[in-house]
């Protein structure tokens, strides 16, 4: 079972409520669904491959709970379709983590000689950016009907604040950078309208998970479940804290 080195106390004003968390399956997404759960949280995770999300239940201590929803996140209708059954199933969306994600490698060009293919361009801005932005406006809806302050996470990337040297990382720094420039756009919106709901961007240098596994051959790793400590750290503050941006890293890692 995965541990975890937060005082779970201060979690206790969570006990009980829903997060949605997506890209649930693999990886961080997986590793932050049993953080939740297991700090009382009725957590629903998001993912194509939902039977993995069941799979994850073995890792639960009992406090809370774990359940999949089947949702491509790229698709507009299936995001609406998973937070209309979040509300019918158990009442709303309290905290919501954007995690889903994709790396395609290769250059957006035809100039070099791996190039994408359309179709990878089109997953890479509707994962990273568009899903954000529309689970993140489905989640504020929620919290609105309902008049509670809650908290959405975004997992960007260190590529959401520098460009990797590689020309392989294409459109993947530029949908995390714009996911950074949401992050700050929102809190701007929320705090004209007086709003205590909180949003944090959490930045992850290299993670030893599917999509890295290359690089984790070379360079240092953080632990899915450190970033998932991270996640509960920022949701864990007190009411009248918000962390905006929280960058972790590998210790001694370089940029890449
Ligand atoms: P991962 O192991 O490849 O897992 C990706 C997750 O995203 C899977 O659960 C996958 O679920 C989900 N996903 C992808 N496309 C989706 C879609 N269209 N609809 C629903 N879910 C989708 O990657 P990871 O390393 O955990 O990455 C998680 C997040 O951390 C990403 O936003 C990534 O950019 C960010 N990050 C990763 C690193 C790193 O070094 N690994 C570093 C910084 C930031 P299904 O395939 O089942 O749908």
């Amino acid at each position: 079972m995965q541990t975890t080195y937060i005082n779970l106390q201060i979690m206790d004003r969570w006990t009980g409520k829903t997060a949605v968390v997506t890209g649930a399956s693999a990886g961080i997404g997986a590793a932050i669904c049993v953080a939740l759960a297991n700090a009382g949280m009725t957590v629903v995770g998001l993912a194509r491959r939902a039977p993995l999300v069941d799979n994850l239940k073995s890792q639960l201590n009992g406090k809370g709970s774990l359940h999949s929803k089947q949702c491509d996140v790229s698709k507009l209708e299936d995001i609406t379709a998973a937070f209309q059954w979040v509300e019918d199933t158990f009442g709303g969306t309290d905290v919501l983590v954007n995690n889903a994600g994709v790396f395609h490698q290769g250059q957006f060009t035809d100039l070099g000689d791996k190039m994408m293919s359309d179709e990878e361009i089109i997953s890479t801005i509707d994962t990273n950016l568009k899903a954000v932005v529309f689970c993140t406006r489905r989640a504020l809806a929620s919290m609105k009907k309902r008049n509670f302050d809650g908290h959405i996470v975004n997992i960007n990337s260190i590529a959401g604040h520098y460009i990797p040297f590689s020309s392989l990382f294409n459109l993947y720094p530029s949908t995390k950078h714009a996911s950074c420039a949401f992050t700050a756009s929102l809190l701007n919106e929320l705090a004209d309208f007086k709003n205590k709901i909180k949003v944090t961007s959490i930045a992850p240098g290299l993670v030893d998970t599917a999509m890295a596994e290359e690089a984790a051959k070379y360079f240092p790793t953080l632990r899915a479940s450190d970033v998932a400590d991270a996640v509960l750290y920022v949701v864990s503050t007190p009411p009248n804290v918000n962390i905006n941006e929280l960058s972790i890293s590998p210790v001694s890692e370089k940029r890449l």
